[in-house]
């Protein structure tokens, strides 16, 4: 399908145990999806699986970006092709600052020799900076390295505000972060929303969903998504607890 990110019964295995069955989600650029589900679910699976993370063996199935076989590609390929990922645990990576690190992923895109022009791309960082309440210095601090929990997740959102992706998947950017951290960071998202954006938003509880609205809300449970429904879902989720979604995979089987 055109303007969706399209995953049909994807099968993805992990150190030789089979963790995502038969999962489907179509997420249609401009809204954002939430997934919910308790611990050991699948959900950092999906996203590993979907960035092409090598440990993370596809079975069968398909995972298609506005029409474009994602599966089997190479990361840098997956990120070319305007998938973003932001990792529930992201990585250190010293000796490459944040400004180089989001320079160096802008000119991956750009044809061989294009002209980059230095002044224009600091100018926007520092003002996707200061709406994500980001001191300048920043920029040259090494990518996570001491980083608390909410600097990560703050730099994860400016690289997708950097980046301009067609479609993100954002693996527990609640996780570690305190309540004005959570209110940054769901601006920051909020004001990627629009026509040219589809956003998958991973979360173990409801609380991130009453900053960041969904038009969807997914529960997974076994390596699929067991209900969907409206916003309303996390809320029902949040009242009947993980106990309930344990049940209704029992009924879908
Ligand atoms: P969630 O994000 O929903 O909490 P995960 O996708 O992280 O769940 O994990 C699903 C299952 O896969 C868990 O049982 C976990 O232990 C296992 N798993 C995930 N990654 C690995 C790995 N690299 N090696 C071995 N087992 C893994
Ligand atoms: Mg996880």
């Amino acid at each position: 399908m055109p303007d969706t990110l399209d995953i049909q019964k994807l099968n993805v295995s992990v150190a030789k145990t089979q963790i995502l069955r038969d999962f489907c989600l179509t997420v249609p650029k401009g809204e954002v999806h939430a997934i919910m589900g308790p611990n050991g679910t699948g959900k950092s699976t999906l996203a590993k699986a979907l960035a092409g993370h090598p440990d993370y063996e596809t079975l069968s199935g398909s995972a298609r970006l506005d029409g474009e076989e994602i599966l089997g590609q190479a990361p840098d390929a997956i990120a070319r092709a305007g998938l973003f990922m932001a990792f529930q645990y992201p990585s250190e990576i010293p000796g490459v600052t944040i400004a180089n690190f989001i320079r160096a992923a802008l000119q991956a895109r750009q044809p061989k020799g294009a002209p980059f022009d230095a002044k224009a791309f600091y100018a926007r960082l520092h003002s996707k900076m200061d709406a994500l309440k980001m001191d300048r210095s920043f920029t040259s601090r090494f990518v996570n390295e001491g980083f608390s929990g909410g600097e990560k997740k703050r730099c994860d959102i400016l690289q997708m505000l950097m980046l301009e992706p067609k479609y993100a998947i954002l693996d527990e950017t609640d996780s570690g972060l305190d309540i004005d951290a959570l209110r940054i960071v769901s601006d920051g998202v909020n004001a990627a929303r629009g026509p040219g954006l589809g956003i998958v938003v991973i979360t173990h509880y409801q609380r991130l969903l009453e900053h960041i609205v969904p038009d969807r809300v997914h529960v997974m449970h076994g390596g699929r998504i067991v209900r969907s429904g409206g916003r309303e879902l996390a809320l029902e989720l949040e009242e009947k607890g993980y106990d309930w979604v344990k049940q209704l995979d029992a009924s879908a089987q």
